[in-house]
């Protein structure tokens, strides 16, 4: 694991700390849990305009003496870098302000890593601390059909952006998942079809499932809106195929790594500097 925490774009006033309770752990399907999460710091918990808002879960690094209360802000002005808690990107796939919950579903990836091993074992009164909800995407009113492209890490954001979509609104969806177990159920409307790229075994961030399953469809007519987003080798066979092959334009796209094979998210952020990184 890198001994670099990444770096932030989070402000105090833009991407505040909130603190949360676990309240439940849903077991969605054999490779992702939800956390659905609340407590008395969800009144600090504001609601941005984007629909694929997400937070950064802050993991304390073990051996390191931070002040309690945990304050952000504090071990940022105060401390180097190298001793920053560590931080994991992650949706939030629903708020009910009513219950004063949230939800944030986690792909569960084996033992590797922080967050997904915290998911796994996370039980009712853990509390985690995020800021956030930093954001950046919206569907585009004027599209005629919406594409949407993504493997597990961007499932639950590509549920929500579909979810939000207008009753009459069209669409194909391409998620990959392991396999049939890992299906969800998404309230998509009728003209917005969801097609499930099933690896069935093979490891996830490899092979060309989901970009062949994009890349060979009968695309609709008329002007679309894409929103692809998951392992980073992905999104760079995607930008091949959606700005070489189809030849869109740059404004008509929303595409980004959510991970890469191989990577810890300190180091995937980092690389976003280098032309590994770039996409
Ligand atoms: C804006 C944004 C939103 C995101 N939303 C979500 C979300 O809602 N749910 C979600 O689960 N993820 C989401 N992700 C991806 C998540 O941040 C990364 O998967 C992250 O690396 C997980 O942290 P970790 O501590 O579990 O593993 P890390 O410590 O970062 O990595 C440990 C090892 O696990 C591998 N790994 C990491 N993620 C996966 C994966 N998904 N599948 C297989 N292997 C993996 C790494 O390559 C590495 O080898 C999002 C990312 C971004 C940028």
């Amino acid at each position: 694991m890198s001994t670099v925490p990444a770096a932030t774009s989070a402000t105090k006033n833009t991407r505040p700390q909130i603190d949360l309770t676990v309240v439940r752990r849903e077991e969605l399907s054999p490779h992702m849990v939800r956390i659905v999460a609340g407590g008395p710091g969800f009144s600090a918990y504001v609601n941005n305009a984007f629909i694929d808002r997400y937070v950064k879960i802050v993991f304390p690094q073990p051996g390191v003496d931070y002040a309690q209360p945990l304050d952000l802000w504090t071990i940022r002005e105060t401390m180097p870098r190298a001793q920053w808690p560590f931080t994991r990107t992650y949706t939030v796939r629903w708020v009910d302000t009513a219950a004063q919950e949230l939800a944030i579903d986690f792909v569960i990836h084996g033992d590797e890593g922080l967050a997904g091993p915290w998911a796994a074992t996370a039980k009712p009164g853990d509390t985690f601390t995020f800021t956030g909800p930093g954001g950046a995407y919206n569907p585009s009113p004027d599209a005629d059909w919406y594409l949407f492209a993504g493997d597990e890490a961007a499932l639950p954001v590509i549920a929500a952006v579909i979810e939000s979509l207008p009753a009459d609104a069209r669409g194909l969806a391409f998620i990959e998942v392991d396999g049939d177990a890992d299906i969800q159920h998404i309230a998509a409307p009728a003209g917005v079809q969801v097609n499930w790229v099933r690896r069935n075994g093979a490891p996830a961030g490899e092979g060309d499932l989901l970009v062949s399953a994009v890349a060979d469809a009968d695309w609709p007519t008329g002007r679309v809106d894409v929103f692809a987003h998951g392992e980073r080798g992905y999104m760079k066979a995607l930008r091949d195929v959606l700005f070489v092959q189809r030849g869109l334009e740059r404004k008509q796209v929303s595409l980004s790594g959510y991970w890469a094979k191989g990577r810890v998210e300190d180091d995937f952020q980092a690389e976003k500097k280098l032309p590994v990184g770039k996409i």
